[in-house]
C-alpha cells in the first residue's frame, strides 16, 4: 500500500502542525486569525498577509497570490525538492514513506483547497458566520 498524503496531512492537522510549520519557517509576526494563522509573507514580504488554515494543509498570500499545500510551501520557502518536502512531512507525522504516487498527487487539483481557504479567510474577515 502506498503512502497517502491525505493521511499524512490528517495526522499533522490533528496535532496542530500549522503553528509548527510557521515556527519552523521562522515567519515573522505570526498570529491567530479566525480558524487560521497570519504571518508576514516570505515570498513578497508583505506583513500579515500569508494565511494558513488550521483545518486544511494549505497556505495563501493575499498580496502575491502565492499559495498551495504544505508540500508546495516547503519546496518554495525552503528550497526543498518534492521528495525532501514529502520526507519532512512524513517524518513529522510519524509515517513511513512507501511507494508514494507523486503523479497522482499532482493530478489532484490543489485549487479546490486554495479556494476554500481563501473563502474561509474572507468570511472571517467580514465577520460572517462560520463557514461549515
Ligand atoms: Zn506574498
Amino acid at each position: 500500500m502506498s503512502t497517502d498524503i491525505q493521511d499524512i496531512y490528517c495526522r499533522l492537522l490533528a496535532r496542530n502542525y500549522t503553528a509548527e510549520l510557521f515556527a519552523d519557517a521562522r515567519l515573522d509576526g505570526y498570529k491567530r486569525s479566525g480558524r487560521g494563522l497570519l504571518a508576514d509573507c516570505p515570498f513578497c514580504g508583505k506583513p500579515e498577509h500569508l494565511y494558513c488554515s488550521l483545518d486544511k494543509p494549505v497556505y495563501h498570500c493575499f498580496v502575491c497570490e502565492a499559495g498551495g499545500d504544505w508540500l508546495d510551501f516547503l519546496q518554495k520557502q525552503r528550497g526543498l525538492t518534492f521528495r525532501e518536502a514529502l520526507q519532512h512531512l512524513a517524518q513529522a507525522a510519524g509515517v513511513r514513506l512507501e511507494g508514494f504516487d507523486e503523479a497522482a498527487y499532482r493530478q489532484k487539483a490543489r485549487t479546490r483547497d486554495i479556494l476554500e481557504v481563501a473563502q474561509r479567510f474572507v468570511s472571517t474577515q467580514l465577520g460572517a458566520a462560520t463557514v461549515a
